[in-house]
Parts: structure tokens; sequence; C-alpha cells
């Protein structure tokens, strides 16, 4: 690596995948910095315009399009390295967080833009259309089948985390290593800044009178915090996470704030999801056969029962 004591730090916030990006990072040079950095937010964009659901045409979108058509999609190298990553994450979380919640989730946006709630036939269709084991993976040619009508993938909980990684690989082949990147609560971290032991994150538990703030030391890992109650839907007094149950189709109501520290911010994205649907028994559970994963401060507070039409 280079010489610590000629690197200086570089730091960049920029609004993409409808969050905050923050890069931190220790370059030699500023023509270094600002070659790397807009090769990083290239990356991002790029990112978006294959993954993101709500662009019509993006690439995911249209694989979505073929679901139980029978028709083969043959899908970029980054759309299937994601899928792959998503269909083992969910079976490794017994589909608490699974890729293919999209109908669901589209249900819920449009229930929110018209303030109703879905009945549950609605329900029902939505999560009848849910499934990770409905999509089929074949490597050989990197071809997708969606098997059954009306499915649809959603990257929300993981997409970012495995941004915050691939801009991590970037500023690598740019002889970066020493980097940090906060894609709006899922962060990849690298290497430590020059004499340090690694990057410190702040992580707060509780809430109201009782939060907490924890400063760890880390580096080479990921890390996401989920369950932030900021983004959420209010029907009749109860409070409906954008996190949703694939089991029950419904927006969470038990609020769990769960960190995840894993070796990769892909990981920590989509197990911090997993974790929040799963809650505190359940999830120690899960996170227990999983290997190099840290589950930090699970702290529930549960509103008041879900309303059922
Ligand atoms: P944040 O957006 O705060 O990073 P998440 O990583 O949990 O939070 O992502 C939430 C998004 O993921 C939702 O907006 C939705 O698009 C999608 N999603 C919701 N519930 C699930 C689930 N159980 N499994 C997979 N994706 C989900
Ligand atoms: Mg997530
Ligand atoms: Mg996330």
């Amino acid at each position: 690596g280079q010489q610590p004591s000629s690197l200086r730090r570089y730091a960049y916030a920029r609004n993409a995948m409808g969050s905050e990006f923050n890069l931190v990072f220790y370059a030699p040079s500023d023509s270094l910095a600002k070659v790397a950095s807009d090769s990083a937010f290239a990356r991002i964009q790029l990112l978006n315009n294959l993954l993101s659901d709500y662009l019509d045409g993006s690439e995911v979108n249209r694989l979505s399009e073929t679901a139980g058509t029978g028709q083969r999609f043959y899908a970029s190298a980054i759309l299937f390295d994601i899928l792959e990553k998503s269909k083992h994450l969910s079976g490794k979380t017994n589909g608490a967080f699974d890729v293919t919640v999209g109908p669901i989730v589209q249900l819920w946006r449009r229930a929110i833009r018209r303030n109703y709630f879905p009945d549950k036939s609605q329900l029902k269709e939505a999560r009848a259309a849910v499934g990770y084991r409905l999509v089929q993976l074949r490597s050989e040619d990197r071809s997708v089948v969606l098997k059954r009508k009306k499915m649809r993938i959603d990257f929300g909980a993981i997409g970012k985390g495995y941004a915050a990684d691939d801009v991590l690989k970037v500023l690598k082949s740019f002889g970066i290593d020493r980097a940090f990147l906060d894609a709006g609560g899922d962060l990849t971290i690298g290497d430590a800044p020059p004499e340090k032991d690694g990057w410190r994150i702040e992580v707060s538990s509780g809430g109201g009178d009782t939060t907490a703030t924890h400063v760890l030391t880390l580096k080479n890992c990921g890390v996401a915090t989920s369950g932030s109650t900021y983004r959420h839907f209010d029907y009749k007094g109860v409070r409906y996470s954008h996190i949703v149950s694939p089991y029950t189709g419904v927006g969470l109501t038990t609020h769990t704030r769960t960190t995840v520290i894993a070796p990769t911010g892909t990981d920590a994205d989509a197990l911090a999801t997993a974790f929040s649907v799963l809650g505190i028994e359940k999830g120690k559970k899960v996170a227990k056969r999983l290997k190099g994963i840290e589950v930090w401060l699970l702290e529930q507070n549960a509103s008041k029962k879900a309303h059922y039409k």
C-alpha cells in the first residue's frame, strides 16, 4: 500500500438510490481522489440503472416482466451476481429476507398513496406471487426464469449494501484501500485510516430517553442498521414499517432496531432486514447458524396490534 504519511483524507456526499451516500477515503493526491470518486459515483449510477425497481426499463424490471411466461432472461453479470447472493441470503434467513417480495411492496406503496388498507384477498394474491425458490438461476449462461405470474424482484433490502461493496472494489482498482462508504445506513468499510486501528462507527440503541450511543472501531466489513422508524405508514393509529413480512404480507408493526456486522455490506444489509422480520427470538436462532456474522443490539418496541380488515 501507500505510505500513510503521504495520504490525505477526502470526503464526498451525494444523493443516490433515494439516500445520501457518504464516501470517505485516503488518497495520495487530489487528482487521484477526483477520478476515483467520480468513478465510484458513476458506478452507483450504473447499478441503480440496472437494479432499481423504480425505473421503467431497468434491467431488473425487464426481468420481472417475464414472470410466469416461461421465458428465459439472459442477465448481465451484475444482475446475475446480486440475484445469486440474494437467493442465498433468502435461504439462510428462512425467507425473512426475500428478494421476490416485490408484489407485496407494490401493494403497500399503492395503498399508502391512496390511503387504504389492502384487503385479505389482495394480500393473498400478492403473497402467492412471492417466493425466492421460484427464481431459477442457471449459471452456465447466466439465465433466469421467474416461475410464477406477477412475480417481481425487489432489491430494496440489499441494493445499497451491494452498491457500497462495489464502490470499495472500484476504489481498490485505483489503489485506494483505506475507504468507507455509508449508503444511507448501509456501510461498507475497507482498510483502516492511516495510523488507526479502524473506522469509528457510531451505533445507537434504544429510543427516547433510553437512547445510548456505542462507538465501534471496525475495518474490512459491512455494517447495516435496520428498523429505523422514519419510513413507515400510519393507519388507524398503527405504524407499519416499509419492511414487510413475506409470511403475512403486512408491514412490520413490531419495530426492531437491528445492527448487523458481517463480512460484506451485501450480507449486512440483507441480514439486518431479515432480523427485523424475524424479531429477537427467531433472529437469534438464525444468527447462530451464520458464520462471521455479529448481530448487535436487538431492541424491540411493539406498537399496538396490527389492524386487519
Ligand atoms: P433501508 O431502506 O432503510 O436500508 P432495508 O434494507 O430493510 O431498509 O430495505 C427496505 C426495502 O426492502 C423496502 O423498501 C422494500 O423495497 C424491500 N423489502 C421490504 N421488506 C422486505 C423483505 N422482507 N425482504 C426483502 N426486501 C424487503
Ligand atoms: Mg436491508
Ligand atoms: Mg438497506
